[in-house]
């Protein structure tokens, strides 16, 4: 229990919040309670003044050379050091590059290869997609076998023909969190790899890569780093394997030595080998300042403040909407999930789609789940409520009925 009974407590929770100024960092629209930051992570009033001077000053005035003067190059491990601390990592252990999917398949295809004699990628089914496509892309290139096992099983089915095992930390449906260092140890136990996606977890949950002595991980700059749409993602190897494993895409930016211009592949003795070609500034730029909002808080006041906002959205919908068939499909352990909480209903499209009309904006993943994602940086503890008292409006009206909304499901 959260110990708010009502709207004044909430209220007067917000107003002892630790992180309550950090809400004016950002271009939040008026009149929206925004539930999807776990999906799409809300602009920060900074980046609207990085963008501008980055394209009118860096490119605009200084064009070719703001490589240099404004450390363009620098960007991708520059950008991946401040994400290191989120993640349990060290400097130089993770950086910025390409999209989580194509993080998946660098590190999927160089651990298949540190692992000779090994066939099998190792999942679970339900895994978010992009994981699987890949997994089994990657399989296929590479005469290895994609198999997956249900999470609660996935330690025995650790065998000697597993070369690398692919998990996500946190469930995107569920948000079901798991254990990482246990895992981990297993993976090894049984000689094989472990890759860590934490695209629902940095920024949210603590995350700790190195204490749980892992291998590999990759995720999302756009959900809770508020990087912005399609922001390049990071990936992490450990120290201990970074002479080693190879990247599959030895692209020049990789390169030990970029702007030699030879015609042979030398990898970078460091992180910087899993780069491929020139990184997307624009994106980067964006991306470093939603970091930066993470450098000027209590990262514990964070994860403290996703469990308060996920446990009062859990106990509110229990209070007030007990009687409408919504059944959690979130763990209940704070300490066993991320910082979304979902929902099942028979009508949670429809559901969805009224709370949206009602400026409440959370997400729908089919079949039947209704998800909304608690970013600790922008939201109130009254955000939540409002939220809640909506969702109950709406179901008591039965405005899932709609028949605006029975349309064929919506691609997301
Ligand atoms: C959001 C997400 C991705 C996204 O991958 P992209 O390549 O950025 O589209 C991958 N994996 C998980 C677990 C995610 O939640």
């Amino acid at each position: 229990m959260t110990g708010m009974a009502t709207l004044e407590e909430a209220q007067a929770r917000d107003a002892a919040d630790p992180l309550r100024p950090m809400r004016a960092r950002f271009a939040l629209p008026p009149g929206v309670i925004y539930l999807d930051g776990n999906s799409l992570g809300v602009l920060p009033a900074a980046t609207m003044a990085r963008m501008e001077r980055v394209v009118t000053r860096e490119w605009g005035q200084d064009l070719i050379g703001s490589w240099n003067t404004h450390d363009w190059i620098g960007a991708p491990t520059r950008v991946g050091d401040r994400i290191a601390p989120l993640i349990g990592a060290a400097p130089g252990e993770v950086v910025v590059a390409d999209s989580t999917s194509a993080n998946l398949f660098k590190l999927l295809a160089a651990a298949l290869a540190d692992r000779p004699g090994r066939h099998t990628i190792l999942s679970e089914p339900g895994n978010f997609p992009t994981d699987l496509y890949v997994a089994s892309g990657v399989a296929e290139f590479m005469g290895a076998t994609l198999k997956t096992v249900p999470a609660d099983r996935i330690v025995e089915a650790i065998d000697a023909d597993v070369a690398v095992v692919l998990l996500t930390h946190v469930h995107y449906k569920t948000a079901r969190k798991l254990d990482m260092a246990a895992i981990t140890a297993a993976a090894h136990g049984a000689g094989a790899l472990i890759l860590w996606d934490l695209s629902h977890s940095v920024g949210a949950v603590p995350v700790d890569l190195n204490g749980a002595y892992a291998d590999l991980a990759v995720g999302c700059g756009y959900k809770y780093l508020n990087g912005g749409p399609g922001a390049p993602a990071f990936l992490f190897v450990a120290e201990r394997h970074q002479a080693r494993l190879r990247s599959p895409l030895s692209g020049w930016m990789g390169h030990s030595a970029p702007f030699a211009f030879g015609d042979g592949y030398d990898p970078a003795p460091g992180i910087a080998r899993f780069l491929c070609g020139t990184p997307p500034i624009l994106g980067l730029a964006a991306l470093e300042e939603g970091l930066a909002l993470f450098n000027e808080v209590d990262f514990a006041d964070v994860t403290a403040k996703s469990v308060a906002l996920s446990t009062l959205l859990i106990d509110r919908v229990e209070q007030r909407c007990a009687a409408f068939g919504l059944e959690l499909a979130t763990p209940r352990d704070p300490a066993a999930r991320g910082s979304h909480v979902s929902f099942r209903h028979p009508h949670a499209y429809a559901l969805c789609q009224a709370l949206i009309e009602d400026g409440v904006v959370g997400d729908f993943r089919a079949p039947d789940i209704l998800r909304f994602g608690l970013t600790p940086l922008y939201l109130s503890y009254a955000d939540v409520w409002q939220a809640v008292e909506k969702l109950h409006d709406i179901l008591e009206q039965r405005r899932w009925d709609d028949p605006r909304f029975r349309v064929a499901m919506r691609v997301t």
